[in-house]
C-alpha cells in the first residue's frame, strides 16, 4: 500500500498519455506550445504498461487515462486492453474532449474501459468554438451518444467562466440530468498558461444561480473524490470541483504520470521524479523506488488562493488535469 506522509492512502495514478491535442481550450492551452515533447522522449504503450504494473502491484486500484487528448495518440484501445487483462477489476477511466469518440467509443469499450468523463462548457456551437478555437460541438456530443449507445459510463466536466459559458450552468446540467449523467462543475485553476482574459466563476456564485432554479442539499464530499456534493430534491446530484477551498487536499488519494515518465505528487507544483531511466531499463525495482519516493514527497495541500498571488506554473495538458 502506498502511503504519504499525511497518512492519506495513495490508490489514484492518472496518466497523461500525450501532452497534444485538438483543441485550444482557453483555460487550458490557448496556443500551441513553441515546442512539444519530442516523439522519442514520450513512453511506448508497453514501457507505461511495465510503470502500470510496478503501480498496481504497489497498491494503485484506479487508473484514468488523460492529455492533452488521449484519443490523439494511435492504439491507444490496445494500451486499456493490456491494463485490463492484467488487472481486470482495476477502475479504468479516462477524461477526453470526446472529438474523436464517435469512431472509437466501441473500440474502448471492447477493450476494457469502464468510465468516461467528457469536457462539455457549452451547448452553443459558437461559444464552443470561442473556447476550443474550433468548431467542436457537434463532433463532441455525437461522441457522447455513441459512448453512451455502446455502454460506457459518462460523467461530464464543466469549467464555467464568466462572460462565456456562466449562463449555460443550468442548460449543461439539464443535457446531463435527462440523459442521467452526473455532473461536476470545476472551478477554473489559474495556471500561467491559460489565456489572461478568464474568469472563473467560484462555487459560491455558482450555488446562488443554481439556487434560482432548483432545491438541493449540501452532502459533503464522499470518499476520496474531489468533487463537493449536492443532492437535488429528486434524488439527482451533481459536483463541484474546488481547489481553492482549504480541505480540497485532504483526501487527495491521487499522483500523475506525464507522457515522457514524470511522476507528479500534486497538480499545482513543479516537483516532479522521473521514471523513465529505469523503465527504459527495464528496472522494475527501481521504478517502484521512484513511485514511492513521490508518494513520500506528495504536498500536504496545493497552492491556489494562496495570498501571495502565484499561479500554478504546471500546464494542465502535460499533467493531463
Ligand atoms: N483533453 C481532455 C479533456 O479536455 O477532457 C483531457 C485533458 S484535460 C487537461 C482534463 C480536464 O482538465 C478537463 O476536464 C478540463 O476541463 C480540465 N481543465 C483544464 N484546464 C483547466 C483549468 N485551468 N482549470 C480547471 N480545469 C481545467
Ligand atoms: Fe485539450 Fe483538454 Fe486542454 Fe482543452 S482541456 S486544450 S481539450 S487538453
Amino acid at each position: 500500500m502506498l502511503i504519504d506522509s499525511y497518512q492519506r492512502v495513495v490508490d489514484y495514478l492518472r496518466i497523461s498519455v500525450t501532452e497534444r491535442c485538438n483543441f485550444r481550450c482557453q483555460y487550458c492551452m490557448p496556443e500551441k506550445p513553441f515546442s512539444w515533447v519530442p516523439k522519442e522522449n514520450l513512453l511506448t504503450f508497453e514501457e507505461l504498461f511495465l510503470f502500470v504494473k510496478v503501480a498496481i502491484d504497489e497498491g494503485i486500484k484506479k487508473i484514468r487515462i488523460t492529455g492533452g487528448e488521449p484519443l490523439l495518440r494511435e492504439d491507444l484501445d490496445k494500451f486499456i486492453k493490456m491494463i485490463y487483462d492484467y488487472a481486470p477489476d482495476i477502475d479504468l477511466a479516462m477524461t477526453t474532449n470526446a472529438y474523436l469518440l464517435k469512431s472509437t467509443a466501441q473500440k474502448l469499450k471492447e477493450a476494457g474501459l469502464k468510465r468516461l468523463n467528457v469536457s462539455i462548457d457549452t451547448l452553443k456551437p459558437e461559444v464552443a468554438q470561442k473556447i476550443a478555437g474550433k468548431d467542436v460541438l457537434a463532433n463532441v456530443l455525437e461522441g457522447v451518444e455513441e459512448a453512451r449507445a455502446v455502454g460506457l459510463k459518462v460523467k461530464v466536466n464543466m469549467v464555467p467562466m464568466k462572460n462565456m459559458n456562466a449562463d449555460e450552468i443550468v442548460d449543461v446540467l439539464e443535457y446531463c440530468k435527462t440523459r442521467n449523467m452526473s455532473i461536476r462543475f470545476i472551478e477554473y485553476m489559474e495556471n500561467s498558461f491559460a489565456s489572461k482574459e478568464i474568469s472563473g466563476l467560484k462555487s459560491e456564485e455558482l450555488l446562488s444561480r443554481l439556487r434560482e432554479h432548483y432545491r438541493f442539499e449540501d452532502e459533503g464530499f464522499d470518499g476520496a473524490s474531489p468533487s463537493h456534493y449536492y443532492r437535488m430534491s429528486d434524488g439527482y446530484r451533481f459536483g463541484i470541483i474546488e481547489p481553492y477551498e482549504d480541505d480540497f487536499c485532504k483526501q487527495c488519494n491521487r499522483i500523475r504520470l506525464t507522457a515522457e515518465g514524470q511522476l507528479i505528487p500534486c497538480l499545482y507544483f513543479d516537483e516532479a521524479l522521473s521514471i523513465s531511466k529505469a523503465i527504459k531499463g527495464g528496472d522494475v525495482v527501481g521504478a517502484a523506488e521512484v513511485l514511492r519516493e513521490v508518494v513520500k514527497n506528495k504536498p500536504e495541500k496545493n497552492r491556489w488562493g494562496g495570498e501571495d498571488g502565484e499561479v500554478s506554473s504546471r500546464a494542465f495538458y502535460e499533467t493531463g488535469g
